[in-house]
């Protein structure tokens, strides 16, 4: 039975604070929770599912998001028209990136902001992340583009970041002409 999840609103503090090394093994609760961050966010991306369950769609989701101050998160990426993969990376590390720096043509959104804000968020074009999954084994991901962009936002909610601490205040297009817009 799905139950859809209490997401914090972005004036919560466990937002703004940096998150927590997990330590292993992971507790039950926490791989329950792993594993409903997942089909949220696979429902919310999918139309019947997401009107159906009232669900804001949304590729990613942090720990803090949920209330826990720990270096978890998930990205459910739908790479083919109704085809997810799903990423759980705890304690993540980004080990390269790019030069090129991209950003999202429709800005970005939060399942913790319900608002928009516009201006230009800079990210690298690609990243490799490592870390490991809900089990302890250790993963490592290339990403580029849209998932690079993801796992990005998400790493930065485990620092206390929002999306928009990256928008230019008094300038929120600045720069454009130096990124690809994507
Ligand atoms: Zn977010």
């Amino acid at each position: 039975m799905f139950k859809k999840l209490d997401i914090l609103d972005e004036k919560e503090k466990v937002l703004r604070e940096k998150c927590e090394d997990v330590v292993f093994p992971m507790s039950k609760d926490d791989k329950k929770l792993i594993q409903r961050m997942i089909d949220h966010l696979t429902n919310s991306q999918i139309e019947e599912l997401s009107i159906k369950y009232d669900l804001r769609p949304g590729m990613g989701l942090a720990a803090p998001q949920l209330g826990i101050n720990k270096r978890f998160f998930v990205v459910v990426h739908e790479y083919e028209e109704g085809k997810f993969n799903n990423y759980v990376i705890v304690n993540p590390k980004i080990v390269s990136y790019s030069e090129e720096l991209i950003y999202a043509s429709t800005g970005e959104g939060c399942l913790s902001v319900e608002r928009d804000v516009e201006g230009i968020v800079p990210r690298y074009a690609r990243i490799t992340i490592e870390g490991f999954d809900e089990h302890g084994n250790p993963v490592r991901f290339r990403a580029r583009e849209e998932l690079s962009i993801a796992f990005q936002h998400e790493y930065d909610h485990l620092d206390g970041i929002l999306f928009y601490d990256r928008i230019d205040k008094d300038d929120p297009f600045k720069d454009e002409d130096k990124m690809r817009m994507i």
